[in-house]
């Protein structure tokens, strides 16, 4: 698994911000791009990227230049989560306008799928087959080669297109949790600590670190659980569980995106960062 982007759906740096958090960001060459992993089968040489972002152009050319150009330039799948910009909207880029790409397959779940069909511009990508989109059902699994293994998993989270899901991915040799965004884990029908357990690598919602990242309301308008209650829930479990923990989905009011003594504290801490470009094996 590697980690193409570790930011929340506004990306980094973050339209119209002149704060401390975007200051370095804004006159930085290297970006860091929006949530996104690429699965990768090395024996099949078939690859799945999990979410379509607005930074899908730079992310494919960015995935072909890490891995040596070994795969096809396209995925033989894209996962997505939910219908937030964050992590669809890169789809348009394989539409006419663009790419123009060939029936490449989108897994979605029943009323995203739906989603797509009935509304421009995502029905042209449909009606023009540049995209087949496959429905998913909650907690089924899908193989989408020899040896690999999908499952979502509904989440609540604030659901005005779409349902939002989480991803189980196993392989052979590893297995995955993929949540970028969940309103809190109390409200979720699994434990996450169980989920944690479950799996080698889970890559989990670190949009806020506190609530003391947005103005008053807004905080309550887009709940998420905070890095520091994450880290509060695991605080009992044993090492090796919250290391399986890789933080991921930071906004770009959250230190961990950009002030190195607040990573080290989470590191500290015994929990990890997802880190754009690390191979997780
Ligand atoms: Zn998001
Ligand atoms: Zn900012
Ligand atoms: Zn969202």
């Amino acid at each position: 698994m590697i980690v193409l982007g570790t930011v929340q759906d506004g990306g980094y740096p973050h339209i119209g911000c002149k704060k401390t958090c975007c200051e370095k960001a804004w006159k930085r060459t290297d970006k860091q791009y929006i949530v996104s992993l690429a699965l990768v089968d090395s024996q099949s040489r078939k690859w799945w990227l999990f979410e379509a972002t607005p930074d899908i152009k730079e992310q494919l050319q960015y995935f072909k230049t890490i891995t040596n150009g070994r795969y096809n330039y396209l995925p033989d799948g894209i996962f997505i989560t939910h219908a937030h910009i964050g992590h669809y909207t890169g789809l348009m880029q394989l539409g006419r306008e663009a790419l123009g790409a060939k029936a490449v397959t989108v897994y979605s779940m029943p009323v995203l799928k739906n989603y797509f069909e009935t509304n421009g511009p995502w029905s042209q990508l449909v009606k023009l087959q540049n995209i087949s989109v496959y429905a998913l059902q909650n907690g089924k699994h899908v193989i989408p080669a020899s040896g690999i293994s999908v499952t979502p998993y509904i989440v609540p989270h604030r659901d005005e297109y779409s349902e939002t899901v989480g991803f189980k991915i196993t392989t052979n040799t590893t297995s995955y949790l993929f949540i970028p965004d969940i309103d809190k884990w109390q409200k979720w029908d699994k434990q996450i600590i169980d989920e944690v357990k479950a799996v080698d690598f889970a890559f989990i919602d670190a949009t806020f670190y506190n609530e003391a990242e947005l103005p008053g309301k807004r905080m309550e308008e887009v709940p998420h659980p905070f890095v520091s209650e994450t880290m509060q829930l695991f605080t009992n479990e044993a090492d090796y569980v919250k290391s399986k923990i890789h933080f991921i989905h930071i906004n770009h009011t959250n230190p961990l995106l950009w002030r190195k003594p607040a990573e080290d504290s989470v590191r500290k801490q015994g929990f990890n960062i997802a880190k754009q470009g690390n191979t997780y094996k």
